[in-house]
């Protein structure tokens, strides 16, 4: 299936009235898809899985920005330290501390957003306010990382309502941990703290509650198998 340009206009514009970055979620998807894409002028993919991931970056041209949105498991850091631009999904000290690792040997400073867990249900990833409160002293002594903001992932509801309050609390947690986020982002073109919050179903409802990065695939790139 190719991918659908007028919404990918329609989308950028929407988006840069609001100065939102756009993630283009490919995951699954074949080269032909993200060459197209990118061919549109998108720089900025997002990919779940790390093997995945390393084989896309090897095939495609080399100024894209590869996003990590899936759950990394440490062992696996090792292959995406020497290219990826954010990790959006880190969401414990033993990832972080594997991370920072994995910088320092490829010579770099990776930058993080921590996961925060704010939808109902039990299976998402995801810090708890009580946890993020836990990490902060560690944050500062990870000279290779550098947490850029917060991500989060709302319920699987279409419960609008549920959803923004999702999202609000998402951005309240983050102004509240204002002081753990590194001042000199590498992410161009955004303020110092990132909020990686909306996919294709709820983006809309994520910037208005102060969502500026969203992640979007399926809407793009039409639906996954
Ligand atoms: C797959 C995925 C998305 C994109 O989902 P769509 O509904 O296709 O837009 C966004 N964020 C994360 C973490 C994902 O895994």
């Amino acid at each position: 299936m190719p991918v659908n340009t007028a919404v990918y206009q329609s989308i950028k514009k929407e988006l840069s009235l609001t100065n939102t970055r756009l993630i283009a979620v490919s995951k699954t998807k074949p080269l032909g898809d993200l060459q197209e894409m990118y061919d549109l002028g998108q720089r900025d993919f997002g990919e779940n899985y790390v093997q995945e991931l390393v084989d896309k970056q090897a095939a495609l041209p080399k100024d894209i920005n590869w996003h990590f949105i899936g759950h990394l498991q440490s062992n696996k850091v090792k292959y995406i330290a020497p290219f990826v631009h954010l990790i959006h999904g880190v969401d414990g000290l033993k990832l972080l501390q594997e991370i920072n690792k994995q910088a320092a040997k490829n010579n770099r400073v990776i930058d993080c957003l921590l996961q925060i867990h704010i939808a109902q249900e039990e299976t998402k990833f995801g810090l708890n306010e009580k946890e993020l409160t836990e990490l902060q002293p560690y944050i500062d002594q990870l000279k290779n990382v550098r947490i850029c903001g917060l991500m989060g992932m709302a319920s699987f509801t279409e419960d609008q309502l549920q959803l923004e309050s999702e999202f609000k609390s998402l951005k309240s947690i983050a102004e509240k941990f204002k002081s753990i986020f590194g001042s000199i982002s590498t992410v161009h073109r955004l303020p110092s703290m990132i909020l990686s919050m909306g996919m294709s179903s709820d983006y809309q409802l994520a910037i208005q509650n102060g969502s500026n990065m969203v992640r979007i695939g399926s809407l793009l790139f039409g639906a996954r198998k």
